[in-house]
């Protein structure tokens, strides 16, 4: 039976690529956005995947969401949590609504939308949960304490949980890319852009693809034997 996935943030960057991914290794994707339907419009037209809007900050919206894709393609066997912003500020400047927005989305994004398909994969015993943290949630970066906090939890989230999922057939882990080349670091201005380039040893940005592919292992039946683990894609940056 084909099994279905559905990716958070799934219309551009490395949701859009790791839908498109799923779907060549033969998933039924549904990609989840928030709010640019044209972005949304334009992925389905061209990729024929599914687009599915609501925002994974909002827990009962998630479970809406998830209802509306089990009932249109099926009980969800893979959780991408990939959905994530950037509220960047030093921290004296940072808001309150920066934090929290930051948190909410990108780490209490990842508890709504996996707790809203836990129940169903422990009881069909199979479940596959990948969480796209960060290079900047191993290290810490400057101007993102927001981030960093989310995303250094999410691998907690992952690490306790693997230990819970592991008996009914749950697996779930982290991976933290470096920096990938998508509206989120191309927004960046180009002098600081090189500045990050010029410390990645293998001389370049990531393509969203690269970190799809990971997706697609620990998403597959080969990858069962994996859990609780981060994976680490950041062309030699950070060495964790
Ligand atoms: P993009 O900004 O290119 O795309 C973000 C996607 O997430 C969009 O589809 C967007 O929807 C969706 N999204 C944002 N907020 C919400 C929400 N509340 N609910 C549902 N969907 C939402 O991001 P990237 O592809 O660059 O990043 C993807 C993930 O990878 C993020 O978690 C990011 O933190 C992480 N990451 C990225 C790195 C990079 O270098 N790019 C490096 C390390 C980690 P919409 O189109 O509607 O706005």
């Amino acid at each position: 039976m084909t099994k279905v996935a559905i990716v958070t943030g799934g219309t551009r960057g490395i949701g859009r690529a790791t839908s498109i991914a799923l779907k060549d290794a033969g998933y039924s994707v549904a990609a989840n956005y928030a709010g640019n339907d044209a972005a949304a419009a334009a992925f389905t037209e061209e990729t024929g995947i599914p687009a599915f809007k609501w925002s994974v900050a909002d827990y009962d919206a998630c479970a809406k969401g998830v209802a509306e894709v089990e009932a249109a393609l099926g009980p969800v066997s893979v959780l991408v949590n990939n959905a994530g912003i950037t509220r960047d500020a030093f921290f004296h400047k940072m808001t309150p609504q920066q934090w929290r927005e930051v948190i909410d989305t990108n780490l209490s994004g990842a508890f709504n939308m996996t707790h809203n398909v836990w129940t169903g994969m422990r009881e069909r015993k199979f479940g596959r949960v990948v969480c796209i943290s960060s290079i900047n949630g191993q290290k810490g970066q400057a101007g993102q304490a927001n981030y960093s906090a989310a995303k250094a939890g999410d691998i907690g989230f992952v690490k306790a949980l693997a230990q819970e999922g592991a008996r009914a057939g749950i697996t779930i882990n982290a991976i933290c890319p470096g920096y990938i080349a998508t509206d989120m670091v191309m927004a960046v201005d180009q002098k600081i852009r090189d500045a990050i380039t010029a410390q990645i040893p293998v001389g370049h940005l990531g393509a969203p693809e690269d970190i799809a592919r990971c997706v697609v292992f620990l998403a597959s039946d080969d990858a069962g034997f994996i859990t609780g683990s981060t994976v680490t894609a950041n062309g030699g940056q950070y060495l964790a």
